[in-house]
């Protein structure tokens, strides 16, 4: 049997259509600053692919391009001025940053009503403690993506690879908050195929190319594979080997198409949800906020 295939564009273009209709109807603009400091090609692309879709939804979006020899100094000053500005509801800065700044820091220096990528220390306590308020957009992505395909989560055994600040470690939270029972696996663990064969629901994030072979997955797992690797000759792989885990697992994420699409969308659903916090109004729909 073939695994059913888990259409993250699709669910991505729902929630963009959702969000737009919810600022549409919201009666006022918010306000997206994403900072990317250098040419890096890929941020470059990322960063345009975030603006055109915040624009596409309603949002103000303005990409901040800063020099590479920007100094950490005049970033947390660039930062501190959109902190104090009115119009601006969300701010995202690119990782990865040229050396002379200290990632830490500048997220740090981000308030935390307008974190909108979830990374601020405050935004992290509050997931870890269950009360979440803006989450890391990947994470969000892959908790939609399950609810999507009614993934039942609740007393499941989880197993995330991966336990980096942007992806592992936020979704193990999540997935916990979900009462899923969750192992979270990295570079030490000892025979990561029998964590895996153990697995109702398997999340691959460690940024290894077709790391899970097929006979790591069970036949009634959901597999969310969130790596992206750029072949030399054009295309994508993720963390997963697919065409082996597809007559496997029950139900699978491809790449590109699955997780991807869903980290922009999340991204603009939480300009949103900070934009109605600061204007006092609830955001409806988002359970397990407050
Ligand atoms: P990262 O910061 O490099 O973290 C990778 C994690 O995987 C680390 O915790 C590492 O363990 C673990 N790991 C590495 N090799 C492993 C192995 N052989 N076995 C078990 N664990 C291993 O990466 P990231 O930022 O979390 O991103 C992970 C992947 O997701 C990348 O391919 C990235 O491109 C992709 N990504 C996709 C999206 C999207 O929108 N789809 C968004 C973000 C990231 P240690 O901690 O022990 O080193």
């Amino acid at each position: 049997m073939s695994a059913r295939i888990i259409d993250g564009r699709a669910l991505a273009a729902a929630l963009n259509a959702e969000t737009a209709r919810r600022i549409a109807a919201s009666g006022f603009r918010p306000g997206l600053a994403v900072i990317l400091v250098g040419d890096d090609p890929a941020s470059t692309v990322y960063v345009r692919g975030k603006d055109r879709a915040a624009r596409a939804a309603g949002i103000a979006a303005e990409s901040i391009l800063l020099p590479a020899d920007t100094s950490e100094a005049a970033l947390l000053a660039r930062i501190a001025a959109l902190n104090a500005d009115p119009m601006i509801d969300g701010i995202l800065v690119q990782l990865p940053l040229p050396p002379q700044i200290r990632p830490r820091a500048a997220i740090e220096a981000i308030d935390p009503a307008k974190d909108v990528d979830g990374l601020s220390p405050v935004n992290v306590g509050r997931l870890f403690a269950g009360r979440p308020f803006l989450i890391p957009c990947t994470p969000l992505g892959v908790m939609k993506l399950l609810a999507a395909a009614d993934v039942s989560i609740s007393g499941a055994r989880a197993l995330v690879i991966g336990r980096s600040s942007l992806v592992g470690r936020p979704l193990a939270a999540l997935l916990l908050t979900a009462d899923a029972t969750v192992t979270i696996a990295h570079s030490r663990t000892r025979d990561l195929a029998a964590e895996c064969r153990r697995a109702e629901i398997l999340v691959a994030a460690a940024g290894q190319p077709e790391l899970v072979r097929g006979d790591w997955i069970g036949s009634e797992s959901v597999v969310i594979d969130v790596g992206i690797h750029r072949l030399p000759g054009g295309g994508l792989r993720g963390d997963v080997a697919f065409a082996e885990a597809l007559p496997v697992a029950a139900a699978i994420t491809p790449v590109p198409g699955g997780v991807g699409p869903m980290t922009i969308a999340c991204l603009l659903e939480n300009t949103l949800t900070a934009a109605l916090a600061r204007r006092d109004q609830p955001a409806r729909g988002q359970p397990g906020r407050g």
